[in-house]
């Protein structure tokens, strides 16, 4: 399998090195050159736990690492997750949660991560390449990717988050790990601060590549591709005679990017209908076909406070029947006025979409917990507010994308009780921390990058 670019401007790439890459070089968003169909092996595949049908799916889009040696990263990737099933099904009322938050740092970022860590260790060891991964966070990616990259040899992590502005929790969770390969940096700025930072290092391509700078955000291909996984997981194990519908708390379009491949594939998906908070950009545009950017707000679901949605694009190229060019004029209009519109407007039957404001959210959680003494975190209330106001003909899967102690506050307010707890959480007070303060300018960043990267 080869891998193209949206903007098709780039020269198909092996999965290795579309994996090393993440964004393609023509700035465009990597995509495989063909969809597998999957429908002649559903049958067969039924019974598979999570584990052994990653090990089916998996292999379909990665032909550059023989299957007896991808299986032990795989492997050693979901044994990092508490929950035997790793992904357990759960039935909240007449709707199915699927727990994807049984990953180290309890949010669904670890499935895609921790797959990344052993896929870039596998690739860099075999080239004799080492690389240093520079990120920002205002709180729940910076952990997911350090979990997924703590003490493999031949990668260091530097993440910088502005200093007093993540919870107490996130830092912890980031400042607690002692692996020596994990940088974490507390910025005097704010998250803008550390983003712009970030993307002037970046930019500055001899130093880039004197210290082998790499990134691990969420454009990655490889993250894409191990979401898929558990939509066909879930899929399987709801089929009875009708298709399922998935209700995705959404931010930045990976999630449910994966769940409109794992449909495409020909898993037993109706439809994906795509849950926002108040910033509402994506679901304005499946209802107008209007792509227009706004102010963020903020909201009780902060991984999702998202105007520009970085995964969109890859879905946008399938609805521009892959057309690379029309792709690039509607991002070069969205680009410099904020605003695209699409120039055909199809119904698009794959997909629904909807807003849910902060007060609904918050009553999800409370009506959810008296009704079924079930913790819902505020971002997978909003999906599960979607999957009581949308109608589907089949099953209905809710994805819950964290464990509702990472956002104790909301929920507890919603509750009106102290109950959002996970023993892991409680455990990391009393850990040792490691942390560096540095002021947020481009000289203190760098400096201490060259000064700790390993080459
Ligand atoms: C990242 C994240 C999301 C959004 O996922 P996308 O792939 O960005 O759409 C939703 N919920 C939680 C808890 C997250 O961490």
């Amino acid at each position: 399998m080869r891998y193209i670019s949206t903007r098709g401007e780039t020269s198909p790439l092996s999965f290795q090195d579309a994996v090393i890459t993440g964004l393609a070089p023509d700035g465009g968003l990597l995509l495989p050159e063909e969809i597998p169909d999957v429908r002649s092996r559903l049958g067969e595949w039924r019974e598979l736990g999570f584990v052994d049908l990653a090990l089916k799916i998996l292999p379909l889009y990665i032909d550059d690492i023989p299957l007896e040696d991808l299986e032990p990263l795989v492997r050693s990737a979901y044994a990092t997750f508490s929950h035997p099933e790793v992904v357990p099904l759960i039935p909240v009322g007449d709707i199915n949660v699927v727990e994807l938050f049984h990953g180290p740092t309890l949010a669904f970022k670890d499935v895609a991560l921790q797959l990344l860590g052993q896929l870039f260790e596998y690739i860099l060891s075999r080239r004799g390449e080492h690389l240093n991964i520079l990120g920002a966070t205002s709180g729940d990616t910076g952990s997911a990717a350090i979990y997924g990259v703590r003490g493999l040899p031949e990668i260091d992590i530097f993440v910088m988050f502005p200093d007093g502005r993540v919870s107490e929790l996130q830092e912890l969770q980031m400042t607690t790990v002692a692996d020596a390969n994990v940088h974490c940096l507390a910025v005097e700025g704010s998250f803008d601060d550390c983003q712009n930072l970030m993307k002037t290092l970046f930019a500055d391509l001899p130093f880039k590549s004197t210290y082998r700078l790499g990134a691990v955000n969420s454009v990655n291909w490889a993250r894409v591709l191990a979401q898929i996984v558990y939509y066909g997981y879930a899929s399987l194990k709801l089929y009875a005679g009708a298709p399922v519908t998935f209700y995705v708390p959404t931010g930045n379009f990976g999630n449910v990017f994966a769940g409109y491949l794992a449909k495409r594939m020909g898993f037993p998906i109706e439809r994906l209908v795509l849950a926002t908070n108040e910033n509402d950009i994506l679901s304005a545009f499946f209802s107008t076909g209007v792509y227009q950017r706004g102010e963020v707000r903020f909201t009780v679901t902060p991984a999702m406070d998202i105007q520009v949605a970085s995964n969109f694009e890859r879905y946008l190229y399938y609805l521009l029947d892959e057309d690379s060019e029309r792709l690039r004029r509607f991002m070069n209009d969205f680009s410099s006025t904020g605003r695209a519109v699409l120039d055909s407007p199809g119904r698009d039957e794959d997909f629904a979409a909807i807003a849910i404001g902060v007060e609904d959210t918050l009553s999800v959680i409370r009506r959810t917990y008296e009704s079924h003494g079930y913790l819902l975190d505020p971002h997978t209330a909003v999906g599960l507010a979607a999957a009581e106001q949308i109608a589907a003909a089949g099953p209905k899967i809710c994805l819950a994308t964290a464990h509702p102690a990472k956002f104790p506050e909301a929920v507890n307010k919603a509750v009106g009780a102290d109950v959002a707890h996970h023993a892991a959480l409680e455990l990391l007070r009393g850990l040792p921390t490691r942390r560096t303060v540095i002021p947020a300018t481009l000289n203190a960043v760098r400096d201490f990058v060259a000064n700790h990267a390993r080459l």
